[in-house]
């Protein structure tokens, strides 16, 4: 049987971070995946995601986001792929409200450069949108955009480039720990040996780590793509990156949107969606077709605040959120087998992190600790996720 230092069981976004990762560190690494890189059935497609650092869920994310930055412009070098555009982000919410409380306060707390606008000065900026009368936003000019399927395809080439061994079309059928201390991978194809595993199987965990009992509840979401009105007053150039942010909206309980400029030309569309209220499913029972009611309730949303999104749907996709109890990942070792990492539960908001996730998981599959994890943020044991184990132990 094959040996490895370390088995990456994904190569999605995070697995895929973790191989480079790994390999740059010397190890001999085997990935395997079920699928292709840059594949579109789990959480790693749509062309578009949001990348910011004043955080409204957490000021404890600022510290990982910095660093994660850091890690995007190294990927780009190391592949030589375009893949972060920092065109600005805007956060619109009530005055009393996290979205925009919550990034001010990160801001301000890490002396993040930002800047305060009222419901006129966003009309003036950003002519395409139209906001409630009283809302307000934390503009941040070190926000924008990554490229999901040229990241997770990024990371794939350079790891495989320092020597990872990965294997794509091959899932893992069964994983165990071995007595003396190391692990078996059992795929489709054959059976693998390694002192180390790290598990990356975003919204596949409930299968691959059954006895866990991880509280995820695994969400199909949906991005639309709409094209908008061509009109002398806001012409197609003032949806483009060069002039248009990313940007996350709630005001009085609408529903919380986010979405992106125009990243491919008009034809491409404007790509926006709910951050939350997504439909329980599995990634094997997915409805994946996207229905007119759907359609037309994100429309009605969108109108509220881009009154000239009128144009055709070019396109709307399904994804896959595993969102835990507290929105929070879920990153550390096993807690039966420390041989073995596991990092899932992104929660809707993991992709910003790929960079830092990997350089994480380096760290604790070869040395056991991480100076870059937080203490106990994303403790695969923290009291949410045992609070959540028995609620659903129970319904
Ligand atoms: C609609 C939507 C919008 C989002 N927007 C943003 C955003 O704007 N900003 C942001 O930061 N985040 C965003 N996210 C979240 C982010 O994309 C995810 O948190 C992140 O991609 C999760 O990465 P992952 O590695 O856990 O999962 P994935 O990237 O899905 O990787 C898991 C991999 O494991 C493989 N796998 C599973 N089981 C096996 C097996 N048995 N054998 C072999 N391989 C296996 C899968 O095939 C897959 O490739 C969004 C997600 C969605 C769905």
């Amino acid at each position: 049987m094959e040996h490895y230092d370390v088995i990456v069981l994904g190569v999605g976004s995070m697995g895929g971070a973790a191989a480079n990762s790994l390999a740059g560190r010397g190890a001999r690494v085997l990935g395997l995946e079920t699928f292709a890189p840059g594949h579109d059935q789990g959480a790693a497609h749509g062309g578009t995601r949001i990348v910011r650092q004043s955080y409204f869920e957490s000021p404890e994310y600022v510290p990982l986001l910095r660093r994660a930055y850091e890690g995007w412009r190294r990927l780009e070098e190391e592949s030589g792929r375009a893949i972060m555009e920092l065109c600005g982000g805007v956060y619109i919410g009530d005055p009393d409200d996290v979205t925009f409380t919550g990034s001010r306060s990160a801001a301000e707390l890490h002396g993040l450069a930002h800047e305060i606008l009222d419901a006129e000065e966003i009309r003036r900026r950003f002519p395409t949108m139209d906001p409630a009368d009283d809302a307000m936003a934390v503009y941040e000019a070190n926000a924008g955009y990554v490229r999901p399927e040229e990241t997770t395809i990024a990371n794939a080439e350079v790891a495989a480039r320092k020597g990872a061994a990965l294997r794509f079309h091959e899932p893992v059928t069964h994983w165990q720990a071995t007595p003396g201390g190391g692990v078996e991978v059992v795929t489709t194809r054959g059976a693998y040996g390694a002192d180390r595993l790290v598990v990356t199987p975003g919204p596949w965990a409930p299968q691959i780590l059954p006895e866990l009992g991880l509280p995820l509840a695994i969400d199909r979401m949906v991005f639309y793509w709409f094209a908008p009105e061509d009109t002398d007053r806001v012409p197609y150039e003032s949806y483009s990156d060069a002039r248009h942010p990313v940007y996350i909206e709630e005001t009085h309980g609408n529903g919380q949107i986010y979405g992106f400029p125009m990243t491919d030309g008009p034809r491409g569309g404007l790509k926006l969606g709910y951050f939350r209220r997504g439909t329980p499913t599995t990634p094997q029972t997915i409805d994946r077709t996207v229905h007119d009611d759907e359609v037309d309730d994100m429309r009605r949303r969108a109108l509220q605040l881009f009154p000239r999104l009128t144009g055709e749907l070019v396109q709307a996709k399904t994804c896959l959120y595993s969102v835990t109890p507290d929105e929070h990942f879920v990153i550390g070792a096993h807690p039966l087998h420390e041989q073995v990492q596991i990092a899932c539960g992104f929660s809707g908001h993991g992709f910003k992190f790929v960079p830092v996730v990997g350089e994480i998981l380096a760290d604790l599959a070869l040395t056991g600790s991480s100076s870059l994890l937080p203490t106990t943020l994303f403790d695969p044991l923290r009291p949410a996720l045992q609070r959540g184990r028995a609620a659903s132990a129970s319904s």
